[in-house]
């Protein structure tokens, strides 16, 4: 029996905004954390509702100057609904006498359930049985149905409904003192058994309307109400009464549209959200077309699996689909159409403020090889805002595009310049956009998505041409040591954000980064690949629209060949020059002080100390080049550069920095879990399940509740589909190195590669793979150093 349900029992105030955050629903259109629908925003409970890329700028002065901050807008909730028994207090689970209480989130249907019963001061016991969904197939829908039981009652039922944009930012208490008020009422109305709300943000203009019918039935009978309304010019809300005969159930439905003044095919979205209203079905109808979607989903990105005897298979299943799940609610089909990145923080709450990082290098892969049209997408979201990044580069002194570290509407950097630590109280001046190596994943990104797809049109136009001009920026990025005559990049951060800069140096940033050095001789060597790829025809075009020289085609080949890697003495890979002097920290004495010392920038900065002057990191910038590249590719690129590489001293590096790392970034994990996975089998398996505990164990404590962590998810499910079975995508071949851990028994899975549907089995010590049929040519696929030409409708059976 495989596992589907994350199920908590009894209600705990303090586990709330965990909980919310693990049980939001959203369909890749926008999202709703799973909040109680009778409680409003305080200490313990946070309704957030988030459209995909919904964000608006807001200026907050802080001592004296203008700090100014773009944030994921927290939208009208939507989920008001609550009732009372004969003119008591509205039921609210933080005051009311529970008898049982229960939430379940069903991966499988996209269902939100929550169960209770609770007794009131004259002892009458009343049950409510929520279920909720977001709708896949419908992006703008959502309901709730719930079930009130009079267990042991005959009186009054009260019901209120409402839609309620009083809403500020707030889920995130190391912001509170920003600006957080985003939203301006525009209308609010409620006629009958409608609710109807439109707000805009008060910088980006983005017009939200939200409409709500609330009806309830006895069994398959519309019960007739009256409805009272009582609105605000923020708040729409209706209530109503009704006679309930003891031992019997009403049902409540409320179901809701969401349109933006960004939707297309429609005149304005306030009509939309009505029309859409006036017309939709009960819930069970509704529940159909979302059940399937989901079922439809799971056929593409379900992975099955046998474990050895013993071995905690449900909960293992249970993580993995779980993460699948967030992910899909966050860019689905439905993101397909919109102008959005794929956020660090799913929809689902505040933290980062919605922004996008780097960490699509993690999710992409899981995407790519199953529903590329989504990556497609997000990729776009990069390709429409190059302009922006030329004007990034420039303002810097630099040439090419410069994506920003952090990017939310329109491609500006836009990471905080000031944050809080919140361990010693300090605000601090945040150096972390010096992350230049963004770049670096948007490049390898587009590489990767077209070595999977072969999707000619998208390379050849917006795919070739952000690739080149990220190129430039990297080679802009590099300075000529004539003494040594090598290339090296000064002034930048790794991805390990604990180191900021030198102890004894004023200005920020580290030189000669070996993941931003070595993937910068990648891009470089790679573009000139992409170039001599691309038609004859294109190549021209876009040289002559580029301005793209011999001389400086030229000087990428040089940088390629000349970029500076720095080694320890003993040969182990520095992470960037100057590391090897810096003092060894003292991990064991730090760990019986604090306990937990993943955050140690805030535990040093809070003694007065910095993580700066310390071999540790946040998340290992060396092992990320194990991450990204097989030790092959590794080897070629040392060679390129006129260095020795042994692939043998994967393993001492591996040991090294793991030694040294506070994993203070959940992505962290994925990545040793992943190196580890040929070297020592066990230990990865340990790390691949610790990374898969990240939030359903709130291991960043208490982070969970301001947003799930997108790239651990992905990147944890990515382990066991691609690290395990040694997927990679390389030279147009389809490549399996498989090494499946001890306890993996068997993993199968269904695959997309080059317009070619693939079933892949892997064993301790066979493949099978089953093309189906196809009008595409056959596949080169090679497992181990077997290679293999595969032909829709045929099957390869391979033994190792
Ligand atoms: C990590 C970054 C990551 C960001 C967003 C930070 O804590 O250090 O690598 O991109 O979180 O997930």
């Amino acid at each position: 029996m495989r596992s589907w349900q994350l199920t908590r029992e009894g209600y705990i105030p303090e586990d709330e905004g965990y909980r919310e955050a693990l049980f939001t629903l959203g369909n890749g259109y926008f999202a709703t954390r799973g909040a109680a629908p009778e409680c409003a925003a305080d200490d313990v409970h946070y309704p957030g509702c988030y459209l995909a890329g919904g964000y608006n700028r807001l200026q907050t002065e802080m001592a004296g100057r203008i700090i100014e901050n773009e944030d994921l807008v927290n939208l009208p909730n939507w989920l008001p609904l609550k009732v009372r028994v004969d003119g008591e207090s509205w039921f609210h689970v933080d005051q009311a006498e529970l008898r049982d209480y229960c939430q379940r989130l069903d991966t499988q249907r996209g269902v939100f359930e929550r169960d209770l019963s609770f007794v009131d001061a004259q002892g009458r016991v009343t049950r409510l049985a929520e279920r909720r969904l977001v709708h896949m197939r419908a992006p703008h829908l959502a309901a709730i149905a719930l079930d009130v039981t009079a267990e042991n009652w005959s009186g009054t039922l009260e019901v209120a409904a409402a839609l309620d944009g009083s809403v500020v930012n707030a889920n995130v208490a190391r912001y509170k003192k920003l600006a957080s008020r985003h939203l301006v009422p525009v209308a609010s109305e409620s006629q009958d058994e409608r609710l109807f709300l439109r707000m805009r943000t008060s910088q980006s203009a983005l017009e939200v309307a939200q409409a709500a019918r609330t009806r309830i039935y006895r069994g398959d009978e519309l019960v007739e109400s009256v409805w009272i309304s009582e609105t605000r010019p923020d708040h729409a809300a209706i209530r109503t009464k009704l006679q309930v005969e003891r031992g019997e159930t009403i049902r409540i439905e409320k179901i809701v549209a969401l349109y933006t003044s960004r939707d297309r095919g429609l005149s304005e979205p306030g009509l939309a959200a009505r029309e859409t209203v006036d017309r939709v079905p009960r819930y069970a109808a509704l529940l159909i077309g979302h059940e399937l979607a989901w079922q439809q989903l799971w056929r593409r990105f379900g992975t099955d699996w046998k474990l050895a005897d013993g071995l905690d298979d449900d909960h293992v299943q249970l993580v993995v689909k779980l993460h699948v799940f967030h992910l899909l609610q966050s860019v689905s089909m439905n993101t397909e159409d919109l102008d959005v990145g794929v956020p660090a923080r799913g929809w689902h709450g505040e933290g980062y403020r919605g922004h996008i990082f780097w960490d699509e290098l993690f999710i992409f892969p899981l995407l790519n090889l199953r529903i590329p049209e989504i990556t497609r997408a997000l990729l776009t979201y990069r390709a429409r805002r190059l302009q922006r990044a030329r004007r990034n580069a420039e303002e810097a002194g630099l040439r090419g595009a410069m994506f920003p570290w952090q990017s939310g509407s329109d491609g500006r950097e836009e990471t905080q310049q000031v944050h809080l630590n919140p361990e010693s109280g300090h605000w601090l001046p945040d150096h972390s956009s010096l992350q230049r190596h963004v770049n670096i994943a948007i490049a390898y990104n587009i590489w990767q998505y077209h070595e999977v797809t072969y999707d000619q049109e998208f390379l050849a136009y917006q795919g070739a041409e952000t690739f080149l001009e990220i190129a430039r920026f990297l080679a802009s990025l590099t300075t000529y040591d004539e003494a040594e005559d090598r290339y090296e990049i000064r002034g930048v951060m790794g991805p390990d954000e604990y180191h900021e800069g030198y102890p004894d140096r004023d200005e920020p940033g580290l030189d000669n980064n070996i993941y931003t050095n070595v993937m910068t001789v990648w891009v470089l060597e790679r573009a000139q690949a992409l170039l001599a790829y691309l038609s004859q025809h294109r190549r021209t075009e876009l040289r002559a629209m580029l301005a793209l020289s011999d001389e400086e085609l030229a000087e990428w080949d040089r940088i390629s060949r000349r970029m500076r890697v720095v080694f320890h003495r003993d040969g182990i890979l520095s992470q960037f020059e100057g590391y090897e002097d810096l003092e060894e920290f003292d991990w064991d004495g730090y760990r019986e002080r604090y306990g937990n010392i993943q955050r140690l920038d805030r535990i040093l900065e809070a003694e007065g100390d910095t993580p700066n002057r310390y071999k540790l990191s946040k998340q290992s910038d060396v092992l990320m080049l194990f991450y990204l590249l097989s030790a092959e590719e590794l080897k070629g690129l040392f060679t390129r550069l006129g260095y020795e590489f042994d692939p043998e001293s994967i393993v001492d590096n591996v040991d090294y920095y793991l030694k040294r790392t506070s994993h203070g970034s959940s992505l962290s994990r994925v990545v040793h879990a992943w190196v580890l996975a040929r070297s020592d089998r066990p230990r990865s398996w340990q790390l691949f399940q610790e990374a898969l505990m990240a939030d359903l164990d709130d291991s960043q404590k208490g982070t969970t509740a301001e947003g799930i962590h997108l790239g651990a998810m992905a990147g944890s499910v990515d382990i066991m589909q691609r690290g395990y079975t040694g997927i990679e995508t390389r030279g147009g071949v389809l490549r399996f190195n498989p090494a499946l851990p001890d306890g993996l028994v068997e993993l199968s899975m269904r695959l997309r590669y080059q317009r070619h549907l693939l079933m892949l089995d892997v064993g301790q010590n066979h493949l099978r793979l089953r093309s189906l049929k196809t009008d595409a040519g056959p596949i080169i696929v090679q497992v181990r150093d077997q290679a293999f030409s595969l032909s829709g409708g045929e099957t390869l059976e391979c033994e190792f």
